[in-house]
C-alpha cells in the first residue's frame, strides 16, 4: 500500500510524484529521518501543492491524522515537514503514476 506523502490518504487515484532532492529531517538530536529523491501526493493535495496553499495542505494533513495529538498541534508539525518538501522540491512538473 501506498501513502500520499502530504495526508497519508492510502492508495490515492490520481498519483502524482515530485521531484526532490534527497535530504535528511533530523526528528531529534541523534535520530534523522531520509527523504529520498520523490514525493507521491494525491490529486487533492496536487492541488493545493500547485496553488502553494502550503497552510491548507498542512490543514488537510492534520485533518486527516489518526495521530493523538490536537488539530493545531498536528498542522504545526505537518507545515514543518511539508516545508522541507517545498524547500527540496526540484523546479519540475509532477509525474502521474498509475497506483497498482
Ligand atoms: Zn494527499
Amino acid at each position: 500500500m501506498k501513502l500520499c506523502d502530504f495526508c497519508n490518504q492510502p492508495d490515492p487515484r490520481p498519483a502524482w510524484l515530485y521531484a526532490t532532492g534527497a535530504f535528511t529531517v533530523m526528528l531529534t538530536p541523534t535520530v534523522g529521518a531520509i527523504s529520498d529523491s520523490s514525493w507521491l501526493a494525491c490529486g487533492d493535495c496536487r492541488r493545493l501543492i500547485d496553488a502553494d496553499d502550503r497552510e491548507g495542505l498542512a490543514q488537510r494533513y492534520a485533518a486527516h491524522s489518526k495521530v493523538p495529538l490536537s488539530v493545531d498541534r498536528l498542522t504545526v508539525l505537518a507545515a514543518e515537514m511539508q516545508g522541507h518538501f517545498f524547500k527540496h522540491r526540484l523546479p519540475k512538473a509532477p509525474t502521474l503514476i498509475e497506483i497498482l
